[in-house]
């Protein structure tokens, strides 16, 4: 958990408002934490301009990938439908416990997630690395688990969370939002869609991928170093293989492959929220939102008496963004919908980010509303 100095906070505050001056941008920055927004409000502006002139050619034929084919009022019905309580508990407890990356706990949840999906019929890879947090902190290992429904298929939408909770050596720290949730969630829609979502390509040739990613939270301050551990390393490792299915197209990493990269964090609790980050994949948002709507009017979702929408539809000032997993990838031009609770939930990095805050209906709504995204997108069958 990160506690500033008084003294670093108001540094901290002062460069951040002197840079919202400067490029004339508002800071999204959650209460003491300038450090995690004021570091990707300064890359994905430089990174914006350098990927605009530099696209590969593999980007023209994603673009013609329209984001969804809308679902009949049937089949939204029969996802809706697909919910099951007992079940999410079974694939959220086994990760509600500390999982620092290195530790023992981090590989109990491992072993869940990969047999969890494993016995789903999803292909796993894993990237295991070396690394090494400030001190006092030892050298470590760090897994990131690849989870790929079919592995032949040259397209894959990617749904993504962190699996590792952050150090805490005062207490135990559980971050059922941060992003035990988050990765439930993933495991649940895998297990949901079964027999919807196809082993074969069901869109011409585009799949579903799901990334656990290891070692997201920083071991002492956030930093560029200490922080996204494993996106880092698996973004790079992704950027230097070449992309198997477009052999004639030179310079094409295997990151091409990703159309989309849906990335979950800070799920869970009621007051839940979202909002779009990223003008070049707002379409997909607005899908998103879309299918709340529709769910809502079917009244398939309760939204349990909330006065907004879970994804709001307030646009965001251009350039604003929340550092996260996503951004190694995004820096090397992969495309982002960020799904995180904006503001940061209440119980951010407080010990009652625990299983007793979770709110089961609203975690409900939110998996039906991704389940008729993932369908809309994959081309589901019924
Ligand atoms: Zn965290």
């Amino acid at each position: 958990m990160w506690r500033p100095s008084f003294r670093t906070a108001v540094f901290l505050a002062m460069l951040a408002l002197a840079l919202a001056y400067l490029l004339q941008l508002v800071s999204l920055a959650a209460p003491g934490d300038a450090t995690r927004a004021g570091i990707a409000r300064q890359t994905d502006d430089v990174e914006s301009r350098r990927l605009a002139s530099n696209a590969p050619a593999w980007s023209v034929a994603q673009l013609r990938i329209t984001p969804t084919t809308p679902l009949s009022d049937e089949n939204l019905r029969l996802l809706a439908g697909l919910s099951n309580k007992e079940q999410f508990l079974r694939l959220v407890q086994p990760i509600l416990i500390p999982r620092v990356s290195g530790t023992p706990g981090n590989l109990l949840v491992q072993q869940h997630i990969i047999q969890t999906l494993r016995s789903i019929g999803y292909t796993i890879e894993t990237d295991s690395f070396q690394d090494t947090p400030p001190a006092p902190h030892s050298r470590r290992t760090f897994t990131n688990i690849i989870a790929t429904l079919d592995p032949n298929a040259p397209r894959r939408l990617v749904l993504a969370c962190h699996f590792d909770s952050k150090f805490d050596n005062r207490g135990e720290f559980i971050g059922a939002t941060d992003s035990a949730v988050p990765c439930a969630m993933l495991l649940d829609l895998a297990a949901t869609l079964r027999g919807h979502v196809d082993s074969r390509p069901t869109k011409s040739d585009i799949t579903l991928q799901l990334l656990f990613l290891d070692g997201e939270e920083a071991f002492g301050e956030w930093s560029s170093t200490d922080s996204l551990y494993g996106a880092r390393h698996l973004s790079a490792q992704l950027q230097q293989k070449r992309n198997r299915f477009a052999p004639g197209v030179p310079n094409l990493s295997e990151l091409s492959s990703m159309d989309l990269f849906v990335l979950l964090d800070l799920i869970g609790t009621t007051d839940t929220q979202f909002v779009s980050f990223y003008p070049e994949t707002a379409a997909y948002y607005t899908s998103l939102a879309g299918a709340e709507d529709r769910l809502s009017n079917m009244r398939l979702i309760k939204q349990w008496g909330r006065s907004a929408f879970y994804f709001g539809r307030t646009a965001l000032p251009l350039g604003s963004s929340i550092d996260d997993d996503h951004r190694p990838f995004k820096e090397k031009g992969v495309k982002i919908v960020h799904l995180i609770s904006y503001p940061f939930p209440s119980v951010w990095h407080q010990y009652s980010d625990n299983e007793a805050n979770i709110h089961y209906q609203t975690v409900d709504d939110i998996n039906k509303i991704m389940r008729v995204f993932v369908c809309e997108y994959l081309s589901c069958r019924f």
